[in-house]
């Protein structure tokens, strides 16, 4: 059986092998050309395969289109993530945790991606620029949860993967690890029992897949995510919001079921950034509250994520939620419940006496 590295190796990297398989009337050469000359092209064999089987779900997030190539308000790094870099590969931006950036590569390209600026270029997550990393971490005892991402890091061998966690358990201050990947989707084969096996020695490591549509998972995706949790993962789910992809109740409702069957606790729904290149999935907020809506109350409340923008220019993530609070007065709140109806909450007589007095 080929092993997980020969199986990336037969991933369609060339506009032209796009062409071979979907012909001139499909692929826009000149567009699919100036396309990935700004961002990497990767189409990994599952991924292909679903593809073929799903059309328009798979296309529009991996396939390179001309709209990648207008820019109209999008900007290079939306979130500036690189003003809140202290070191090379890390951003600092909240109390008590860090991102850190240990793969320039991912397995297939999201065509959406946020980090497209540099994701795909190991110049620009520099593979021999960890030490400082691992200093700053050291030294900073305020940081006890540390996301390891990239690109993917499960793109490394089991040995360099190790490497990073091992290094990182030297750290008594770092309590938790969280991997952020999309590794069981777009190349399954990855998730080795040699990989879990490693990874159960670093514990706790949560692992965040980032699912946008119920067809993404497939029974080999359904076993890789398994192995990942019998391993003592816990694993959990980021979705970004994508104009014709998966901006509908109902998709996310059953996006969102299905995870919970496979052990994946939905943790984020996203706005999608306003990245250059990839504006053209945005969609409106509305949208989104629309969904939340559509959760909250009418499915397991494990099943809602929280709807969040990271705010453009580095201000985090800020959560939405739909207004479900008609009015607060003196001595009762007026709220609205998952169906519509209104329903008083009335508040404890000592808080009206004394907002009285
Ligand atoms: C998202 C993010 C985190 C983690 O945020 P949580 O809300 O704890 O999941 C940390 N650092 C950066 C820079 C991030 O973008």
């Amino acid at each position: 059986m080929a092993n997980w590295q020969q199986i990336l190796k037969k991933s369609i990297t060339t506009v032209d092998q796009l062409i071979e398989l979907f012909g001139e009337e499909r692929i826009d050469r000149e567009a699919a050309e100036a396309a990935i000359e700004n961002f990497n092209l990767r189409i990994t064999p599952a991924v292909l395969a679903q593809i073929r089987r799903d059309g328009n779900t798979f296309w529009q997030q991996y396939v390179p289109s001309a709209e990648e190539n207008e820019v109209l308000d999008g900007v290079a790094d939306s979130l500036s993530e690189d003003d809140d870099s202290p070191v090379p590969n890390i951003t600092h931006r909240y109390p008590d945790r860090v991102l850190f950036l240990i793969s320039p590569v991912c397995a297939s390209y999201c065509r959406f991606c946020t980090r497209r600026r540099k994701v795909g270029d190991p110049e620009k997550i520099p593979l021999n620029q960890f030490e400082s990393a691992f200093q700053y971490l050291e030294q900073h005892t305020e940081v006890r949860d540390v996301i390891l991402s990239g690109g993917d890091p499960f793109m490394l061998s089991d040995r360099r993967l190790e490497y990073f966690l091992k290094r990182l358990r030297t750290i008594e201050h770092i309590e938790i690890i969280r991997v952020h990947t999309r590794i069981p989707l777009h190349l399954p084969e990855r998730v080795t029992a040699d990989l879990c096996k490693m990874i159960s020695k670093y514990h706790p490591v949560y692992v965040n897949i980032h699912f946008n549509h119920p067809a993404e998972l497939t029974p080999p995706t359904e076993r890789a995510l398994a192995k990942l949790s019998n391993a003592g993962c816990p694993l959990g789910s980021q979705t970004v919001l994508l104009k014709g992809i998966n901006d509908d109740a109902e998709i996310m409702k059953e996006l969102m079921q299905k995870l919970l069957k496979n052990r994946v606790r939905p943790y984020y729904l996203y706005m999608a950034d306003p990245v250059a290149g990839a504006e053209h999935f945005r969609t409106g907020v509305e949208k989104g509250l629309e969904i939340i809506r559509a959760l909250r109350g009418w499915t397991s409340g494990l099943a809602v994520p929280h709807f969040c923008i990271d705010a453009p220019g580095g201000g985090g993530k800020i959560p939405l939620l739909p207004n479900y609070v008609e009015e607060i007065s003196d001595d009762e709140v007026v709220l609205r419940n998952y169906a519509g109806e209104v329903y008083r909450y009335p508040l404890p007589k000592e808080l009206v006496l004394a907002s009285i007095l």
